[in-house]
């Protein structure tokens, strides 16, 4: 902490400017796309999620009251088991990639630009939400092109210098001040950078709230030097705001662009819970990630006008573990109650993911889907 303050403050020599986005204009039949990303939850995740939370004949999650449902393949380029960033670079960018590559053929051929940069194309704004590391692969693919998922401090600094994604939340400070380079070979005080590009720096809950209050456009919130705190870990007076209140936080600054927005929100720490078999911190992210899912759902139903203009999407980039659910055989569990698990590895496995969608365009996603095929949705969307 005691660096990052240090940092803080060249940030403040470096100083400050509030930058407004150039306002234009655009006809289309989303104004805003939210894409939500539960990493490496699979079907069995929800089943298990739901019957603890409300029991087996109780209420859906959030998300699962979506109006439309379909499922995607998730394989990569070069496998049927992808990873993280080329199976969110099929979404970013439309196409297969290889797995660590982050929308960035190594074998030159181009890219096409990302959703995210698309839509800053046209005058929107755009955020990025996430509760692992802000730099790291699922995020990076929407604001970043590199060879691979390690060039953290080079996705840092295009999200700042190059795509001007306008709110970043998540953790992965240590990414942003560092003498080493990365792969890259980027390296340096990019809080420098952040602040002569005109963000607000936030490391807490307290100092988020306050810029966001204070009507600011541009924010950058590192809470934690790597990933933030899973759920289950969580002390009761954590200064780390939650995945909820980081979307709301970012939903309150991005609507302020009369474009519209788009934003990316990722609940990060499923896939690392289902990495490490362990359940009770699965549910703790899923039912998190789920509170995320309301506040948004809440958010359009507040006013007609966001429904009939945003384009939500709820979508796995692919299942880890191989979670399932044995039990219990003889009873129903009451809410809270218990299963009985079983996972069949700690890595990633190859099924495909659901996708839950409402609002315009979401009647494409009603079907069985490439993962590509959410880019070309989330595009068409744009028109
Ligand atoms: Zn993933």
């Amino acid at each position: 902490m005691q660096d990052f303050r240090m940092s803080l403050l060249s940030t403040a020599i470096c100083g400050f400017l509030l930058a407004l986005l150039p306002a234009t204009s655009l006809a289309g039949s989303a104004k805003n796309i939210i894409i939500m990303v539960p990493d490496g939850m699979g079907l069995a995740d929800v089943t298990a999620a739901r019957t603890i939370k409300n029991g087996p004949n109780g209420d859906p999650l959030s998300f699962e009251t979506l109006q439309h449902i379909g499922y995607q393949r998730s394989h990569s380029a070069n496998s049927l088991v992808t990873d993280s960033a080329a199976a969110a670079s099929a979404w970013a960018c439309g196409e297969k990639f290889n797995n660590n590559e982050i929308c960035y053929h190594a074998d030159g051929r181009p890219v096409r630009p990302s959703i995210l940069e698309l839509a800053k194309k046209v005058g929107k704004s755009a955020g990025l939400v996430v509760t692992d590391g802000i730099t790291e692969a699922t995020p990076a693919v929407f604001g970043a092109h590199v060879p691979t998922r390690d060039c953290r401090q080079e996705i840092g600094r295009q999200y700042l210098e190059t795509t001007g994604v306008d709110v970043l939340l998540g953790g992965g400070r240590k990414e942003f001040n560092t003498e080493t380079p990365d792969p890259c070979g980027t390296k340096g005080d990019l809080l420098c950078s952040a602040g002569k590009k005109g963000y607000v720096l936030v490391t807490d809950r307290e100092e988020l709230k306050k810029a966001v209050a204070g009507g600011s456009r541009k924010i950058l919130g590192l809470f934690q030097a790597r990933g933030m705190t899973p759920e289950v870990e969580r002390p009761a007076a954590s200064l780390e705001p939650r995945l909820p209140e980081m979307t709301a936080a970012a939903l309150t600054v991005l609507e302020k662009d009369q474009d519209g927005f788009f934003l990316l929100v990722e609940g990060s720490l499923v896939d690392k819970a289902n990495h490490r078999n362990n359940y009770p911190m699965q549910l703790g992210e899923i039912l998190a990630f789920d509170e995320a899912v309301a506040t948004v759902k809440n958010w359009l139903m507040t006013d007609r006008k966001r429904a009939d203009t945003t384009l939500l999407i709820v979508v796995a980039d692919h299942e880890t573990g191989g979670f399932t659910i044995t039990g219990p055989d003889s009873s129903l569990p009451a809410p809270g109650g218990a299963l009985e698990t079983a996972w069949t590895g700690k890595g990633h496995s190859a099924v495909d993911t659901l996708v839950w969608s409402e609002g315009p365009g979401s009647e494409n996603l009603a079907r069985a889907l490439d993962n590509t095929d959410i880019y070309r949705v989330m595009v068409e969307a744009l028109r």
